[in-house]
């Protein structure tokens, strides 16, 4: 029975933490093999899935079958058989609901079974409801025998609100419960990490108090109100360490950076071929008096996949160099990387030739710096940077290592920031002088719900660019099923005709094919195979170009599981009649450095019509001409990631189209492609994904730096939980920075802490 509680601290702040063996006696190692459950507080944080109404029970005929149910009844008769084929015995009681409904239990080892379930014993009984000719049955079921007096195990299944658990095997419910009720009667108040004032603001119950309305309600409001106050804590606990981080960034300053009127920002301004948006003067406007301060800049650009970040950032860069300061710039992949430096470069013209022949005298220079770049190269790269030569350095993950140096680095700019931890974003801010932080911009085209924002970036400001460019066109969206084969046969023809009409194309397919593409997104394990069989199946071209799609009907049933590979899909198209007098290649991650540039910069230059390649051009790359985008196995790919694909399309003068092409049979996969089919706006299709996505894959464990797992909140449905907890947890951090009025806080934060530190150490 019931041991007591190891001695707790003064303000009883180890309760929590206690070891569950201790106090629940069997229970303990039952819910530690089943669940992982090893303390009080573990065991408190798993939440019911739902509740039944006790007063209300379901009557036995109308159980679910096949399904694990805890029931209530009354045992009508008891019987030992002898079993007729075997040996042994066999123990048959008769449960009854009280409304007529019997359920037999059964037991074919009857010993110690028949002195407790005898006539007029009141049981509860839980197991897997299963029939035998007409009769209900449970068989070996668990069950507890309630006593008369009102305690001991099983009472709290009679009254108020029976909270069922997502069901465990191995782990009956009744032990489970048991153990809930013996330590939510031992506990003593626990240390709250909401200040006092917080809760009586918002009128929310305590910590303990929230527990037993959680696990023991009476009603459906109580359960409500524990719930909200336990996700109410958490939103809060998160806020104020983004508050608190906030606070120990701004206290390292940043050098003010203000450029001239007529510098380097306006000279280039001068130079481009269009003018800002009103979005994009706002947004700029915003960011120069963020980089005239003397508090680092901490800011979000969000917009739309060619809404025009990109030239925002380098005009901020150029105030920064103008001001006397250098900038770096870090994208997340070399394609990306090397794109940045070229367009960059271009937009400059002579600004950025700083020092040569013909270059205008106040301009600057920029640098490369990537991972694959040769020794000579990137010997330059880093001289140029640690001199103060190049004002601006565009590089990859290569830009955060130890020896790379700058001058006087004043500011940081992250390209596509979720591809990013925090540490790096960290590791590239220590590199400005001494005792001075850059000013950081991060820059995302995932538009993020503003539930998200707050919770990930909760400690930046943040703008939005939310108009494109004047002159972009539309993009046009369809989904492809595999097996109308007309509909195949048109796409290719489609591909065709925008290229013949002066487009270009891009095939994305989940995998490489051809080597080990286990990492790739959508590859084997994600479950069973697709119907159509790799291209490479294909027989040799015909002459009708319908190659590709008799493949999918030809494939079908194979159960051969078959992703679309960018080799197989690329010699298909260049054996169809339709494509292939194309100029086709491809592009991975893979490939050679050199390759991967050379490939992109011929199909940037218009030498190549279709290419054919992985998500490697995500994010990103800018082509003006490329008009077409196809996706195989669309199903594949996330709504985010086929939106920022769709984004590479329509970038130019002309209007953009993008087929989804699947050969999913599932109706929700299909229907998930249609949305993004119907819709262009980002902020929409994230909420969508927000809808269909674990909160996990939301933050993602490189977005919120260590894994954040939200245990309570659900981001797509706690707005205004999530708005009030932000604005509570700023002013208590505001008004005590150091926490010293609020211990338990304090306590709470340094757990996360050191849970985030552990993490990153076994990284
Ligand atoms: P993002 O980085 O937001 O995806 P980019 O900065 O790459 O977008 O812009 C996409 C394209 O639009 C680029 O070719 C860029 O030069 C161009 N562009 C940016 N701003 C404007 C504008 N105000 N008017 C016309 N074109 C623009
Ligand atoms: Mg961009």
């Amino acid at each position: 029975m019931a041991r007591h509680l190891r001695p707790v601290a003064d303000d009883g702040s180890d309760q929590l933490d206690a070891p569950l063996r201790d106090i629940v006696g069997k229970g303990g190692p039952v819910l530690e093999k089943t669940r992982g459950i090893r303390t009080v507080g573990q065991l408190l944080d798993w939440l019911p899935r739902s509740y039944l109404d006790a007063s209300r029970p379901v009557a036995f005929r109308e159980l679910p079958h096949g399904e694990d149910v805890v029931v209530v009844g009354t045992v009508v008769s008891a019987r030992t058989l002898q079993m007729r084929n075997r040996r042994g015995r066999r123990l048959v009681a008769d449960v009854s609901d009280d409304a007529g409904g019997v359920i037999q239990l059964t037991f074919f080892k009857p010993w110690g079974h028949e002195e407790r379930l005898r006539p007029g014993a009141k049981v509860v009984c839980s197991g897997q409801i299963g029939h035998w000719r007409d009769t209900l049955q449970l068989t070996h079921p668990d069950y507890a025998v309630l006593s008369a007096a009102g305690s001991g195990s099983g009472q709290w299944l009679l009254d108020g609100l029976v909270p069922v658990y997502t069901a465990t095997k191995g782990l009956s419910p009744i032990v489970h419960g048991d153990s809930l009720d013996l330590v939510l009667h031992q506990l003593q108040e626990l240390p709250d990490p909401l200040p006092e004032e917080v809760r009586s603001s918002v009128g929310l119950p305590g910590l303990l108090e929230a527990y037993r309305l959680v696990h023991r309600p009476r009603t459906e409001a109580d359960h409500r109100r524990g719930r909200w106050r336990l996700a109410f804590q958490e939103a809060f606990v998160v806020q104020a360490q983004l508050a608190r981080a906030r606070r120990s960034a701004d206290a390292v300053p940043a050098v003010p950076r203000v450029a001239r009127e007529d510098g380097l920002p306006h000279a280039l301004r001068q130079r481009l071929p269009f003018a800002l948006t009103d979005g994009q003067e706002e947004v700029l406007a915003e960011i120069l008096g963020d980089l005239a301060r003397e508090v680092p800049m901490h800011r979000l650009l969000q917009g739309e996949v060619g809404s025009g970040k990109t030239v925002l950032a380098l005009l901020a860069m150029l105030a920064v160099v103008e001001a006397g300061g250098q900038a770096a710039l870090l994208a997340p992949t070399e394609v990306l990387a090397a794109q940045h430096h070229r367009s960059m470069t271009m937009l400059l013209g002579p600004l950025a030739e700083a020092g040569m022949l013909g270059g205008a005298a106040e301009g600057t220079r920029l640098a490369l710096l990537t991972g694959s770049q040769s020794t000579a190269d990137r010997r330059e790269a880093l001289l140029d940077a640690a001199s103060g030569a190049a004002g601006i350095v565009v590089g990859t993950h290569a830009l955060i290592q130890d020896h790379v140096q700058f001058a006087d680095l004043g500011m940081v700019v992250v390209d596509e920031q979720h591809r990013f931890g925090v540490e790096q974003r960290d590791a590239l801010r220590a590199k400005a002088r001494a005792g001075s932080s850059p000013h950081v911009l991060v820059m995302t085209a995932t538009p993020i719900p503003r539930t998200v924002a707050m919770t990930v970036f909760g400690d930046m400001e943040i703008s939005t660019l939310r108009e494109l460019p004047q002159g972009r066109r539309p993009i046009s969206s369809f989904v492809v099923q595999a097996e109308r084969s007309g509909w195949v046969r048109r796409t290719w023809e489609r591909v065709a005709e925008e290229v013949r009409g002066g487009g270009q194309a891009y095939v994305v397919c989940p995998r490489i094919g051809e080597v080990d593409d286990a990492d790739l997104p959508g590859s084997a394990q994600e479950g069973p195979g697709l119907p159509i069989p790799p291209t490479d199946q294909a027989r040799s071209a015909g002459e009708d170009g319908a190659d590709l799609l008799e493949v999918a009907a030809a494939g079908a049933g194979s159960g051969i599981p078959s992703l679309h590979g960018v080799h197989q899909v690329a010699r298909s198209l260049r054996e169809l009649a339709a494509t292939r007098d194309l100029r086709i290649e491809v592009l991975h991650g893979r490939m050679p450095a050199e390759d991967k540039d050379a490939v992109m910069q011929a199909y940037a230059a218009g030498r190549v019509d279709v290419l054919v390649s992985t998500t490697v051009i995500e994010v990103g790359v800018d082509v003006p001409d490329a008009t077409t985008m196809v996706v195989l196995d669309a199903d594949r790919f996330g709504i985010s990631q086929l939106h920022q694909l769709r984004g590479r399309v329509g970038r130019g003068g002309r209007s953009g189209l993008c087929l989804l092409m699947t050969q999913g049979q599932d109706p929700e996969g299909v229907a998930r492609l249609e949305q993004v089919a119907a819709t262009t706006d980002g902020f929409e299709l994230a909420r969508l994904d927000l809808e269909t996505r674990q909160e996990g894959d939301v933050l993602g464990a490189t977005q919120s730096g260590g894994r954040r797992t939200l245990r309570f909140l659900r981001l797509a449905r706690d707005e205004d939980l999530i708005v009030a907890a932000h604005e509570a947890a700023w002013r208590t951090v505001e008004a005590d920075p150091e926490l010293a009025g609020h211990p338990a806080l304090a306590a709470e934060l340094d757990r996360l802490d050191q849970a985030r530190a552990a993490f990153l150490e076994r990284g």
